[in-house]
């Protein structure tokens, strides 16, 4: 059996499955945000009843995390529903945008759009914030009502997204009919050079498969180059497989995934017990495919989807109006150090816009010193918009008063994963989807720009 297939057989409590079986699984965390959670309370109340409690108060987590720093008063009512059905629930695990269980996030003028507009429970972009609150586990069963659930793939779990009617019935139940994936194998080899990061992996990934090749499948990447790929990196690879309709993205175990999730399930007080699935001989993958990484180079995601590959110095003659660094995907502290590599001592040529993924990401760069300055000081007087108001914000548009939305049409190179038409904001807008220093670099010079015209000055 493949990573995924064993792990499926176990939460099914098979000897084995096969791929195309349709089969019920145990759920090990059922996740929810403030876009989806109102809708899959109201299917779990519709469901089992008004009275119900969930089938188990400690695998429930909720995350507000997309529609939080925006006056728009329908996107704040979300928030408070969730805080009303995590009082009635008694749920231990809600990431509240505000300290007071009573009361209800106001948007605050005087602090505008760069300051920190949150409490102390605040936990940021969902499936960064998972694993640094310490709800991935390798082995496990990861339900969340967003497609990039598939992120904690990254741990050696299955993690997929599922809809509200999905989600309200493992709310009630803890279980879910599933069909098994069949497995589609990336092999990596190699060693990543200078100007090349794991975004450029996966983007090479969908561009040979397309942005449906993986449709219903799961991605399996294992391979001698792993090692040498942080958690971070695998956090990005795995994120993005459903960019290629992946059912959900996987990785082995080993040392370093079993070091951050014990750091992270210790300082956090959670489950801290698992068991990994190992890789067996006689696997069976619909694709294969080996990627030599020391051939990569810095690539993007051209509008109108993720599969639109090229190469960033093939696209030097497309002029951009903006650049983001954010997301899920790109707005980890690995990535905003690596964009910072890029821009320290220069300044940008365009707006540019940077959204760290959670509280935590802020905190890392405004106390990480490069000399006199801090990551954040550094990025600030390179002219890049920071805020402190970590979230989704427009890497999925949201309501018009969103950070960094394109409100009109305009092209963006962008460090977050999807590009498909208004994904961003204004429905005529063009996003290129890139690597932090390919962001970094294109803001720069205003165009599509390879990052390693700028590395003689990083080595030097
Ligand atoms: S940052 Fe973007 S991709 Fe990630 S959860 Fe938020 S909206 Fe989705």
């Amino acid at each position: 059996m493949t990573l995924t297939e064993k792990i499926l057989a176990r939460a099914a409590g098979k000897p084995k499955v096969q791929a195309g079986e349709n089969i019920w699984v145990r759920s090990d965390i059922l996740m929810t945000h403030d876009v989806c959670g109102p809708g899959t309370i109201g299917v779990f109340k519709r469901e089992f009843g008004k009275n119900a409690k969930v089938w188990d108060r400690n695998k429930v987590v909720i995350i507000p995390d997309h529609y939080i720093f925006t006056s728009d008063s329908k996107s704040n009512r979300n928030v408070d529903i969730l805080r009303e059905f995590v009082k009635e629930q008694q749920l231990p695990y809600f990431y509240d945008v505000i300290d007071d269980p009573e009361g209800h996030w106001v948007f605050d003028a005087s602090k505008g759009m760069l300051k920190r507009q949150y409490g102390s429970h605040y936990a940021g972009v969902c499936h960064t914030a998972l694993p640094q609150k310490g709800h991935t586990r390798p082995g496990e069963i990861l339900f969340g009502t967003d497609s990039h659930t598939c992120m904690a793939g990254a741990f050696n779990e299955f993690a997929t997204g599922i809809g509200n009617t999905d989600a309200g019935f493992v709310m009630g139940t803890g279980k879910l009919l599933i069909k098994v994936p069949e497995t589609m194998h990336f092999r990596l080899e190699g060693q990543l050079q200078p100007g090349v990061m794991a975004k450029d992996v996966i983007l090479h990934c969908i561009g040979e498969i397309g942005f449906d090749g993986a449709t219903y499948r799961a991605m399996q990447f294992d391979g001698p180059a792993v090692a040498n790929l942080s958690i971070d990196d695998r956090m990005t690879i795995a994120n993005m497989a459903i960019e290629a309709g992946g059912k959900n993205g996987i990785f082995e175990c080993d040392t370093q995934t079993r070091a951050h999730v014990d750091y992270r399930c210790k300082l956090n007080g959670t489950k801290s017990t698992y068991e990994p699935v190992e890789r067996d001989k006689d696997e069976n993958f619909a694709y294969e495919l080996t990627v030599d990484l020391s051939k990569l180079e810095p690539t993007v995601a051209c509008h109108p989807d993720p599969g639109q590959r090229k190469k960033a110095k093939e696209l030097n003659h497309i002029r951009l109006d903006r650049a983001y660094i954010g997301s899920c995907t790109g707005g980890k502290t690995s990535d905003f150090l690596e964009f910072a590599r890029v821009l320290r001592n220069k300044r940008v040529a365009i707006d540019t816009f940077g959204v760290p993924a959670t509280p935590e990401i802020v905190h890392d760069l405004q106390t990480v010193r490069w000399g006199e300055k801090t990551v954040w000081e550094i990025l600030v007087d390179a002219g890049v918009q920071m805020t402190e108001n970590a979230g989704c914000a427009a890497c999925l548009g949201g309501p018009v008063d969103t950070f960094g939305r394109m409100n009109t049409p305009m092209k963006c190179i962008s460090a977050t994963n999807r590009n498909f038409p208004g994904r961003m904001g204004h429905k005529e807008s063009q996003v290129f989807l890139a690597s932090p220093m390919t962001v970094a670099a294109s803001a720069l010079t205003g165009k599509i720009t390879d990052p390693r015209e700028f590395l003689s000055e990083l080595q030097g």
